[in-house]
């Protein structure tokens, strides 16, 4: 995903136009990127990175400019993955798959999962599962539902998925955990 920076694009720069072309630039000393004609200081030549689209600046770990907003209306990535978070908090109960997380976020499938593990260290479906197991204990611990009604009420596709994730993450069943 390299894009030379050609001196037609240099000059529409350092002139602040609008390229017929789109195109985005980023600053290496500064990892933020910007529309071609935006305003603020002309960067060192040799500082600057062409990009196709904003995407690939974000990948790339850039943070669009405040000024000339390269993102358009896009969301910001933070309140993005707020919105994610309590997406996942209010749907849990429900078979989530990660096309149908992304489809209802507005976002695509590979974009919610490179944003969400960037903002939070894991991923949306750890996350998730994180969710549903906290609910689990509760569950466990405040009612006497069969192991199943709760793997069922949590969002598990069965009680035997259920009891090897409760393992994995606390070593113990769930039964061994309502019994201790
Ligand atoms: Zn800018």
């Amino acid at each position: 995903m390299k894009h030379p920076l050609t001196q037609k694009r240099w000059q529409t720069i350092i002139t602040n136009q609008i390229p017929k072309q789109p195109f985005f630039y980023g600053v290496k000393t500064t990892h933020i990127f910007c529309r071609p004609n935006c305003p603020s200081k002309t960067p060192k030549r040799e500082n600057v990175v062409i990009f196709a689209n904003s995407d690939e600046a974000l990948i790339q770990g850039f943070r669009p400019c405040k000024r000339c907003l390269p993102t358009g209306n896009k969301l910001p990535n933070d309140l993005w993955v707020t919105e994610i978070k309590q997406y996942l908090a209010d749907n849990y109960q429900q078979h989530l798959s990660l096309e149908k997380i992304a489809a209802d976020c507005h976002g695509s499938v590979s974009n919610l999962q490179r944003t969400f593990a960037k903002a939070t260290g894991i991923s949306p479906t750890s996350y998730l599962q994180q969710i549903r197991l906290k609910h689990a204990k509760e569950l466990l611990q405040e009612t006497d539902y069969s192991i199943k009604t709760i793997a069922a009420r949590c969002g598990f596709n069965s009680d035997t998925y259920f009891n090897t994730c409760f393992k994995e993450s606390f070593t113990q069943t769930p039964q061994q955990f309502r019994q201790a």
